[in-house]
């Protein structure tokens, strides 16, 4: 916290495209525009993301699914995108063909919907696509760090069910959202898009959604903003925002309600009686592009990430090369209580390392000397909270267990 305010006393904003070269997350090069090239460590903080959105989606009942990235025109028309969105994408011109690179997921999950017979039994029907990546032409010269991208992934996902199961649906969507903000101390707020005039699809069907979504915005006790008329055509929508640290507003999350893809592509399930219905679908995503989240929890927190996303989370410092033996011996005991580390034992003086550890955002660093090897100690150096003094080795693996197991 120190830091953050010295360094916005002397107008020095974080910037995550900097922080990603000094923590070693990723590069950009001219060769491929607005895409990212991540390195080991960022790909640390990617992965560990991605898991968090796996682990949520299953404990909802998602399947996961995988789509392909190059598609032909002929779903992109279907689905609307090659009317409206065409200038956006990549295309390709391969034989007689012309073929795009997909700018969302959505059709190519509706095909799997639509693959088989599906019986109200199966409703709602979550599939989730949290590695699809997407492309799309921003306007030339507009790309840049990690905010606008021409190639990103969502963690991303369609749910198919009748309009009575929306409000239950939103309702875990919205306990998701505001789960994810806690964990890294954003300010959440929401916003609901109500029917504009040039809105298609039923009047029923619309004011049963509103109301499904504003039962389950008063549910979930959250203070939301009411936006008349703002809804996309096709459905009402609940903008999921967020405040960091630094006072900016981020829509990060976003749930949709479609009424119009079901009958685009004659989505239908088997009800009850017999008869065929259309479902509805919801599109959601919770962290919106992995890629984007990450800069802007790089700024929001300075670069210093919780203990279960930083790519390092433990440096050992041996004071001298006669206690390196200790040093792997806690390394052992880091590793197999399942911590990433790294043993700092190379030729350079202890403070030399502990600054670096500092300016790495390292969590902990652990200094080994003889007094900490004869009682099986170590001198703790905590992130933010400077030096703890010596603790019990097995005192200090509790503490971070904890400390772990609180990400929920
Ligand atoms: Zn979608």
């Amino acid at each position: 916290m120190k830091e953050k305010t010295l360094r916005q006393a002397q107008g020095e904003k974080p910037d995550h495209r900097k922080l990603g070269e000094q923590l070693d997350l990723f590069s950009f090069h001219d060769v491929s525009p607005g895409a990212v090239f991540w390195h080991p460590k960022g790909m640390v903080i990617y992965k560990e993301l991605e898991k968090l959105i796996r682990e949520e989606n299953e404990k909802m009942g998602y399947g996961e699914v995988s789509t392909p990235i190059l598609v032909k025109k002929e779903l992109w028309e279907k689905s609307g995108h090659w009317e409206k969105f065409k200038d956006n994408m990549f295309q390709f011109q391969i034989g007689n063909e012309a073929q795009g690179l997909k700018p969302m997921n959505c059709p190519e999950a509706h095909l799997i919907f639509a693959s088989r017979i599906r019986s109200y039994q199966d409703l709602p029907l979550r599939l989730a696509e949290p590695t699809g990546r997407l492309h799309r032409k921003e306007v030339s010269g507009s790309v840049g760090g990690l905010f606008r991208l021409y190639q990103f992934t969502q963690d991303d996902a369609h749910i198919y069910c009748s309009p009575e199961q929306i409000e239950k649906e939103i309702s875990s969507l919205l306990k998701l959202a505001l789960k994810i903000h806690k964990m890294f101390g954003f300010k959440s707020f929401f916003r609901l898009a109500t029917k504009p005039d040039e809105a298609l699809g039923s009047p029923r069907l619309w004011e049963k959604a509103e109301e499904a979504l504003k039962t389950a915005l008063k549910k979930s006790k959250v203070k939301y903003e009411l936006r008349e008329k703002d809804g996309t055509f096709y459905g009402p929508k609940i903008d999921v925002n967020v405040t960091d640290s630094l006072e900016r507003e981020w829509t990060i999350a976003t749930v949709q309600i479609d009424f119009q893809v079901p009958e685009r592509f004659a989505l239908e399930y088997v009800d009850k009686d017999g008869s065929r219905k259309r479902p509805v679908v919801i599109h959601r995503a919770m962290l919106g592009s992995f890629e984007r989240f990450i800069g802007i929890l790089l700024e929001h927190l300075n670069g210093a990430l919780p203990l279960w996303l930083s790519p390092e989370q433990i440096w050992i410092i041996p004071i001298a090369s006669r206690n390196n033996k200790y040093a792997e011996k806690v390394a052992a005991e880091c590793n197999e209580a399942g911590f990433r580390y790294i043993v700092k034992d190379e030729n350079e003086t202890v403070a030399k390392k502990i600054r670096e550890g500092e300016v790495q955002k390292i969590p902990y660093l652990l200094v080994v000397g003889d007094k900490e090897e004869k009682a099986k100690k170590v001198s703790v150096r905590q992130r933010g909270k400077g030096n703890l003094g010596q603790m019990k080795f097995d005192k200090f693996l509790q503490k971070v267990k904890r400390e772990y197991d609180e990400r929920g």
